[in-house]
């Protein structure tokens, strides 16, 4: 058991909309995860710099930062994260959303959330983290 405590259980969620960041930090933390909420780009690279998280869960309508630029920005910096993405916006060709999947492959959360798939793209996310991070150490031992 002390080995599921030690995890790193942490998820940033970036997004503009308090009432969103407020929704998703209260059924987080019910589901046990640890939750840090951030409304701006530039408070969520303040986070990422001083610990780490397993997932940044975030919107990618925000005023401060396109969030196609958001994400090549944190994948350039190798926090080693999972990332996953929220929007409230339906299907359309132009969408930042459609610029992103041509590119990188996230799980992606339509608003209003459903909540069986918020688990799941959490979880899911948890679960390639560790699996990423044994991987490593297991190359490391040998
Ligand atoms: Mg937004």
């Amino acid at each position: 058991m002390s080995s599921l405590t030690e995890k790193n259980r942490r998820v940033l969620v970036v997004d503009d909309e308090v009432d969103v960041l407020e929704f998703l930090r209260i059924f987080l933390e019910s589901l046990g995860w640890e939750v840090t909420t951030v409304d701006t780009t530039e408070q969520a690279f303040l986070e990422l710099d001083s610990r780490s998280y397993f997932l940044v869960l975030t919107d990618i309508a925000m005023p401060d930062m396109d969030g196609y630029e958001f994400i090549n920005k944190i994948k350039d910096k190798n926090y080693g994260c999972q990332i996953a993405l929220m929007t409230g916006f339906g299907y359309n060709p132009k969408h930042t959303l459609v610029k992103i999947y041509k590119t990188i492959r996230y799980p992606c959360l339509f608003k209003p959330f459903n909540r069986a798939k918020v688990i799941e793209a959490v979880q899911n996310a948890f679960n390639v983290y560790n699996k990423e991070d044994r991987a490593s150490q297991d190359t490391n031992e040998g």
